[in-house]
């Protein structure tokens, strides 16, 4: 039946009578603007607060692809952190050598570090590991993702401690974290759920500020507060099994909202419980770099040799913040 101009009325905020731009689907709220941005911002500080993520003295090197997560984060915590803004933030941002895309968001990455008057650092795999991405992937059976992930964590914690950085902090949403802990349970990487990205030999502590937000809200937050967000898409990302897994969690979110933040709040329990059962493995040093390591190799060099650009062993042993 067609809609009479009675029934288009206009969706009213829950909190003022402007018109709404949002719905809450657990709550059921809608939201203006105005509203949702103050409680977006005042989510976002509290994650920051409740974990204590950030602390007086803080040096703080935010992880900028370009993207919109990371980009959001950046105009954040410049914005909930103005202390930070002297000398105690920084933008890194890691130029994989992706072809087609990352000229993109390395640009835009640059033009938001100006606009918010924070330090930037750009660092890349040609220059640091001696070849791009895309070399790599033509020399390895390996997805692209999976070099890329372990080469780019290093080189941003590299870069971090060269800066001096106390805390990394990632655009990682509730999105993003759903879809980690499934694919850890689909691979059967059980050391994984357990492993602590802090504590000795983990490097320069990360922290997710954004980690209950949805990608949705990020986006809405994006668009309401003209923080551009480049278009360019990762020529890999439909190649990886992250790919896969966020078409399942988006679709059981639309069915079932709410599901994101129950996988990840039953994550994190079983994640803290195994922590603390766990015996703690002996330290132990990777034979080629030096860094700490699980095994003889750190992911890092093995990686690496597996492209074609690894030292041998006898290679002299590397320190912090070299390659
Ligand atoms: Fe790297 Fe994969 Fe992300 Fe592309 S989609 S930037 S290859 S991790």
């Amino acid at each position: 039946m067609m809609k009479t101009p009675a029934d288009q009325r206009t969706i009213c905020c829950d909190s003022c009578s402007l018109p709404a731009v949002s719905l809450d689907p657990l709550s059921g709220a809608h939201f203006c603007a105005s509203h949702f941005n103050a409680r977006f911002e005042d989510a976002v500080a509290r994650t920051i607060t409740e974990s204590r993520m950030i602390l007086p003295g803080d040096r703080v090197a935010v992880a900028l692809s370009g993207g919109k997560d990371s980009t959001v984060l950046a105009v954040l915590l410049a914005k909930l952190h103005p202390d930070l803004r002297d000398s105690g933030l920084v933008a890194i941002t890691v130029d994989e050598g992706i072809a087609g895309y990352r000229e993109e968001t390395v640009g835009s990455a640059c033009k938001l570090c100006e606009r918010l008057g924070i330090g930037h650092l750009v660092v890349s795999f040609g220059d640091r590991f001696g070849a791009t991405l895309d070399a790599m992937v033509r020399e390895s059976p390996k997805r692209a993702c999976t070099i890329c992930g372990v080469l780019r964590r290093t080189l941003l914690q590299q870069a971090a401690a060269e800066w001096g950085a106390t805390k990394v902090a990632t655009g990682h949403c509730l999105d993003d974290e759903s879809e980690t802990a499934l694919m850890n349970c689909l691979s059967g990487a059980a050391g994984r759920i357990s492993h602590a990205e802090s504590g000795p030999g983990a490097g320069v502590p990360r922290i997710k500020p954004l980690r209950a937000m949805s990608e949705k809200d990020i986006t809405l937050y994006a668009l309401l507060n003209d923080i551009p967000i480049p278009r360019a898409e990762c020529p890999y990302a439909r190649t990886s099994l992250r790919a896969e897994v966020r078409g399942m969690m988006g679709y059981l979110e639309y069915r079932y909202p709410g599901t994101a933040a129950k996988v990840v709040e039953g994550y994190s329990g079983i994640a803290e419980s195994l922590r603390r059962h766990r015996t703690p493995l002996p330290a132990r040093r990777c034979t080629l770099c030096g860094q700490p390591s699980s095994g003889e190799h750190c992911q890092c060099c093995t990686i690496l040799r597996m492209v074609g650009q690894g030292p041998e062993p006898g290679a002299p042993t590397k320190r912090s913040g070299q390659v």
